[in-house]
């Protein structure tokens, strides 16, 4: 990260709007909630940096780590194509979106070999139900 959460947490304070929606950092957040254990004060940094992806989204900021929102972006798209995520197509997607072709590419065979990719791809019986969840995010 290029600044840490407390970090991101004072740049809000002061002001540092730019700063703060351009950094990387609110990117790299897994939200493993490990901050959120270990926090005296309760601060959710998971949901704080989930709200500074959305602004920085809604605000045409800089995104401080672009192909960490192709992945969000692709992953959303497949969410709402069939429910679940077609692994395949995901990464061809992703990998487009980047540029990064090959990277990953033995990884990817050793998980074809190994069975863990489905070379078709699945749907969920209710999908309508998956929309309804997504459309009740975006509100
Ligand atoms: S949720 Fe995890 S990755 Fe995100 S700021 Fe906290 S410790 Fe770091």
């Amino acid at each position: 990260m290029d600044y840490l959460p407390n970090q991101i947490l004072r740049m809000i304070q002061l002001g540092m709007k730019k700063e703060v929606l351009e950094s990387r950092a609110i990117w790299l957040c897994i939200g493993c909630y490990a901050c959120v254990t270990e926090c005296p004060n309760r601060v959710h940094i998971p949901y704080m940096m989930d709200s500074l992806r959305e602004i920085a989204l809604a605000e045409g900021a800089n995104i401080g780590e672009p192909d960490i929102w192709a992945f969000h972006r692709e992953f959303l798209k497949q969410v709402d194509k069939r429910g679940r995520i077609y692994e395949l197509e995901f990464m061809a997607r992703y990998k487009l979106a980047t540029g990064n072709l090959f990277q990953d590419a033995v990884m990817g065979m050793k998980m074809f070999r190994l069975g863990r990719l489905e070379l078709l791809p699945g749907s969920v019986k209710h999908k309508e139900i998956m929309k309804k969840i997504r459309e009740a995010c975006d509100e």
